[in-house]
């Protein structure tokens, strides 16, 4: 089965592929950084002494998954004290109400996913026309190059707009046995299917917004990357349940770089295929 496939057309939780709501273990990924989500989806735990910072969390139905993976690592979710996303769509957005109440924690988000989480998807320009969330008040805007600050956790946001306008990354330097590893949270620039780029764009600037982060990614310093699904890192190579813990597991920098430019090939082949079609 290609989640890949499946997730660029799924549009409702009736129709959801089972790995999303499957439960996977929660694990470290180095640090203060944890895999939290489902055996698809992502969910990222990022701990400090002050709180932690949740990012995404799957399926509406997805908290009480979420909730013992925390606490597996022996962390609480009532410490939760921002909330981020990497993209406003439903399949990683829609716990996000509930966690917020449960928690009280802020929801910070980047300008245009700000719009949608508030409106829970009906201004999403491919999507929307209906709500596919939960909306969520959203508390603080960020923007790119801003470091967010909790406790000792220094974590820095990317504007990776094109699969959802506000797509974002985030970055941070980790510290584990006399090493720093640079890791990033990254959005890729994947393109869910029906989406226009050029020719009736979903979206004006759609196309500039991926060619962007395609030049902004592959420029990237990085040691280590999550996404926001673990097939697009290919957790379930890297890491099996009970592995022990090594700060090297999720070391890829060469799969990080291939995988930004395979997506970046897909893009331009659809924009050469737009452009070709639209030819008198
Ligand atoms: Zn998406």
């Amino acid at each position: 089965m290609s989640t890949l496939l499946l997730f660029s057309t799924v549009t409702s939780q009736a129709a959801a592929p089972d790995s999303w709501s499957q439960p996977f273990p929660g694990h470290r990924v180095i640090g203060n950084l944890y895999a939290v989500g489902t055996y698809d989806l992502s969910v990222y735990l990022i701990t400090s002494d002050a709180g932690h910072i949740l990012i995404n969390t799957g399926l509406e139905d997805s908290t009480p998954l979420i909730r013992a993976n925390v606490e597996s690592l022996g962390f609480r979710l009532e410490d939760v004290k921002i909330l981020l996303s990497m993209q406003a769509h439903w399949d990683h957005t829609a716990a996000l109400a509930e966690i917020k109440d449960l928690t009280g924690a802020e929801m910070w988000a980047t300008l245009d996913d700000d719009r949608v989480l508030e409106d829970g998807g009906f201004s999403d320009p491919h999507f929307g026309g209906k709500q596919s969330f939960k909306p969520i008040t959203v508390d603080k805007r960020i923007h790119a190059g801003e470091v967010i600050e909790l406790g000792d956790i220094r974590l820095t946001v990317h504007e990776h707009g094109g699969h959802t306008e506000g797509s974002s990354s985030y970055s941070m330097t980790v510290r584990e046995q006399d090493r720093d590893y640079r890791v990033v949270i990254a959005n890729m620039g994947t393109i869910n299917s029906g989406k226009r780029l050029v020719v009736d764009p979903t979206y004006p600037g759609v196309a500039e917004d991926f060619a962007e982060t395609f030049r902004l990614q592959k420029a990237m310093a990085v040691d280590i990357w999550v996404a926001a699904h673990g097939s697009q890192y290919k957790l379930h190579e890297k890491y099996q349940p009970g592995d022990p813990y090594r700060p090297g597991t999720f070391v890829d920098p060469d799969g990080f770089l291939q995988e930004v430019q395979r997506l970046e090939q897909l893009y331009l082949e659809q924009v050469a295929v737009e452009t070709a079609q639209a030819a008198p």
